[in-house]
């Protein structure tokens, strides 16, 4: 049946079921020079996509986009448009921050290349990988194929992130988990590109 995956601290985490081990995804380089396509491409993609997927069809949803409040100040991204799409779907969240073993609250990091880190320089990378990692077997056990994350966060984001001087300057690039599931075949959209949203 369509619905949501109840919010609570352990659905940000993969079932323990699941078939993730240390070393089975590999790290990518960050930023390809990738050409993205436009906003309204993506928009009427993600439209004809989500017209197009059987009812009850599992989604890979970032947690905060539900209302979880599993930012890295605490607070969440709550958005009525990513939940009604439950109305039709079975939405899976996953926090990868969360499930990578950082805490709530923690300092914001930004990609920096390869890296990840926190304003004080502090190296977050491993956290975010492994956080990629269990949101990759989360949608494989399940077998999601679609996944709409957090626009511009350096984990979820989707074809623009910040650039890694703490400015609010955005460049073209994937967040951890966004580069892991793409290279993998599941697609990702951001909360941007439902309908009326906008970029
Ligand atoms: S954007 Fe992704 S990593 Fe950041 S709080 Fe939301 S679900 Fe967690």
């Amino acid at each position: 049946m369509p619905g949501l995956t109840p919010l609570t601290a352990s659905t940000c985490l993969p079932a323990a079921t699941t078939s993730w081990r240390p070393g089975s995804w590999s790290w990518s380089p960050m930023v390809k020079p990738q050409d993205y396509s436009s906003d309204q491409d993506r928009q009427r993609t993600l439209a004809r996509i989500l017209a197009a997927l059987p009812a009850g069809t599992p989604i890979l949803v970032s947690a905060c986009l539900l209302g979880e409040p599993c930012r890295y100040d605490g607070r969440d991204n709550g958005l009525p448009a990513v939940l009604a799409l439950a109305d039709r779907f079975i939405l899976c969240p996953i926090c990868p921050e969360v499930a990578g073993g950082l805490p709530i609250p923690r300092p914001p990091a930004e990609r920096q290349g390869r890296a990840v880190r926190t304003a004080a320089g502090e190296d977050v990378t491993a956290a975010y990988r492994l956080g990629a990692a269990k949101a990759l077997t989360l949608a494989r056990d399940r077998g999601i194929r679609l996944a709409i994350l957090k626009a511009k966060s350096p984990s979820c984001g989707r074809g623009q992130v910040y650039d890694g001087t703490f400015s609010r300057r955005l460049v073209p690039g994937d967040g951890v988990t966004s580069e892991c599931l793409e290279a993998k075949g599941i697609r990702v959209f951001t909360e941007k590109d439902l309908p009326s949203q906008g970029r």
